[in-house]
């Protein structure tokens, strides 16, 4: 059985949050990934499930490999219905936080999440919450923010009436976020959850399909390119890099979500315990910066110092408003700064 993840009195108020709502909102931070959605997704079940029809919102475009998830043709885009949503904001009376410990994590919707009068709920896994919420289930051990939904369903004895269309994009984010259960995901209460959503008959394995062979022959082959032709590896450091410019993101033709998993690869080398990777934004003058470790070395730390981001422990991000040869110059900065924990 699963312990409890909130109190008795934390329980009962989002009991009454959910039962009372009229105008629900449920959004997650920009640049959805599979948790993010799935916890979004998820939770709009659980919503329609007491009769609301909620506000499913993304601040921008989501990747093509989760496009199958179940009721994903509901999400709006912030980026392409502002206006709506802004006045759905205004009038709404419960607002779901869902996968962010920041509102400046949801970018431009920042402004009209903040000034909306609604009481907000966080459920979370990253590290220093500072969303002023009246439920915060904020747990950055856990894998994944679906895991914190299921669990918070599971507390509030809601999952016995929900079906498939829950239970898929809950494993999803479980999956996703922890590279399909192969990091951050040896708790036995993982599969313990998972045995309780293949009770639904989810079909975990297509799952696993519909995510991870899902791309483009293009994806495959620039995968090969950049491994072959754009990684640099730091031997004596344990760590490595490559840089992913704009020129062959459109040789490519690049997608959202086409980076995925990618930067997680470096790490498959023997001994190397930080993997970064920098991608030219194809339209303005950034960079993206993701960053991957492996067991205590705190990617987090190099995100939050050198790269303008944060995360946990083992997969960060950030990003540099700067070109790609000077990301390169502030990476190696980083691999000095932290030779000595690399080691
Ligand atoms: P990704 O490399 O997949 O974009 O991000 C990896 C992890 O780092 C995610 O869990 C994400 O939430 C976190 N992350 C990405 N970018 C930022 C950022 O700019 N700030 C913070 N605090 N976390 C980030
Ligand atoms: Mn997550």
């Amino acid at each position: 059985m699963l312990d409890n993840i909130m109190t008795d009195g934390e329980c009962s108020t989002l009991r009454s949050l959910l039962e009372s709502c009229s105008m629900p909102v449920l959004c997650c931070h920009q640049n959805a990934d599979g948790d993010a959605l799935g916890a979004v997704l998820a939770m709009g079940e659980v919503l329609r499930l007491l009769g609301k029809e909620p506000l499913m919102v993304v601040p921008d475009q989501y990747p093509d490999y989760l496009q199958w998830l179940p009721n994903s043709e509901k999400i709006v885009r912030y980026d392409k219905r502002r206006d709506y949503v802004d006045t759905v904001l205004k009038l709404a009376d419960l607002i779901i936080c869902l996968d962010f410990n920041t509102l400046a994590r949801t970018d431009q919707m920042e402004v009209a999440l903040s000034g909306s009068p609604a009481k907000k709920v966080l459920i979370d896994h990253h590290l220093d919450s500072d969303v002023d919420a009246v439920v915060k289930v904020s747990q950055p051990k856990a894998s994944s923010t679906c895991e914190l939904v299921f669990r918070v369903v599971w507390q509030l004895e809601l999952f016995d009436q929900l079906g498939k269309h829950f239970a898929v994009p809950v494993y999803c984010g479980m999956m996703t976020d922890t590279g399909g259960f192969t990091y951050n995901s040896t708790d036995c209460d993982i599969y313990y959850i998972i045995s309780q959503l293949l009770t639904k008959r989810i079909d975990k394995d297509k799952i696993y399909r519909n995510v991870y062979h899902n791309y483009s022959e293009h994806r495959l082959r620039m995968v090969g390119h950049v491994l072959c032709n754009c990684l640099v590896v730091d031997e004596t450091r344990h760590a490595a890099f490559y840089t992913l410019n704009r020129e062959d993101q459109k040789r490519f033709h690049f997608v959202k979500g086409d980076a995925e998993g990618l930067v997680n690869m470096p790490l498959q080398i023997k001994g190397l315990k930080l993997s970064i990777s920098l991608r030219e934004d194809t339209e303005k003058q950034m960079i993206w910066v993701s960053l991957r470790s492996v067991d205590d070395f705190p990617c987090n730390e190099v995100a939050a110092r050198f790269f303008n981001g944060g995360g946990h422990l083992n997969a960060s991000g950030g990003k540099l408003a700067c070109t790609l040869p000077e990301a390169v110059e502030i990476v190696k900065q980083a691999f000095n700064a932290f030779e000595d924990r690399l080691k």
